[in-house]
């Protein structure tokens, strides 16, 4: 499971309201994710959503606090023990225009992440047989490998950033706004995939969201944040149905 423990992350900035020239995006977060569960995180806009995401995925180091994944704590590997902690833990990101390079074909796009862990295919036969399966479970044909980005609709763009993100075999993916970008129809047809593969891959997710419906009809638990800190967490039926803490029952009645 991963484990977050009061984790704290600043940022310099110029000035904030406090008149202090740090600013807490996470002030003290304390979270677990168990295996093959999909948590909901949801909060408004700049309560350090991303950064936390960031900070999972070790792009961002916490000023204090421990994140750890069967106990092992990322920040104190090196090398090959490091470059095993990264696999499991792999992120889709919002817009797949922003995430994708233009210049490189949907099947370079996948199989990119094979050239840091290289050990995890050895010929590319293995590798062809690999990408030909990843594009099959994300509903793609093995010929769409050699299409660039800008040929596929966003729904297949981010079926794309979802055969990438699944090609280290991770154990836990955060999606980051997966969905928002994409139109009502087809936002449930990608959420159905990522159900499905949930099912067959027993894969954990952290799943990033401002929809509360969609995180309501996807999540098992979902955590509330607030200014940097989890004010609420709690199966979903509970969080939805009977709120403890009032932000909590605000941010429920404010949407639809
Ligand atoms: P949104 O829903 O809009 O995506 P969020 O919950 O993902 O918001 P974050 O992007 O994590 O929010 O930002 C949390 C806070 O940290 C914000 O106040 C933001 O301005 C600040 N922040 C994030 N990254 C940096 C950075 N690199 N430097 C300075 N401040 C940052
Ligand atoms: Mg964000």
């Amino acid at each position: 499971a991963l484990e977050v423990r009061d984790v704290v992350k600043t940022f310099h900035v110029s000035r904030s309201a406090s008149g202090n020239n740090r600013l807490r995006a996470l002030d003290g977060i304390n979270l677990s994710v168990g295996r093959g569960e999909t948590l909901g995180l949801v909060g408004e806009s700049g309560c350090g959503k991303s950064t936390l995401a960031r900070t999972l995925m070790l792009l961002e180091k916490p000023d204090s606090g421990s994140v750890t994944f069967d106990g092992q704590d990322p920040f104190s590997l090196k090398g090959k023990d490091l470059l095993s902690w990264r696999r499991r833990v792999q992120m889709v990101f919002q817009d797949p225009f922003a995430s994708l390079n233009a210049r490189m074909t949907a099947g370079d796009i996948i199989s990119e992440p094979w050239a840091t862990h290289r050990g995890l295919h050895r010929t590319s036969r293995e590798r062809e047989a690999r990408l030909a399966e990843l594009l099959q479970l994300v509903g793609l044909r093995a010929s769409d490998a050699r299409k660039s980005p800008q040929e596929f609709s966003g729904g297949q763009r981010q079926r794309i950033g979802i055969a990438r993100a699944l090609a280290l075999n991770p154990e836990l993916i955060i999606l980051d706004e997966p969905v928002s970008a994409l139109d009502l129809s087809v936002q449930a047809q990608v959420l159905n995939l990522l159900n499905d593969l949930q099912q067959q891959l027993g894969v954990s997710y952290i799943f990033i969201s401002h929809d509360l419906s969609v995180v309501r009809h996807v999540t098992d638990r979902v955590a509330v944040m607030y200014l940097g800190r989890i004010i609420e967490t709690g199966t979903t039926e509970d969080v939805f149905e009977r709120p403890l803490h009032p932000y909590t029952a605000a941010l429920m009645s404010a949407s639809p």
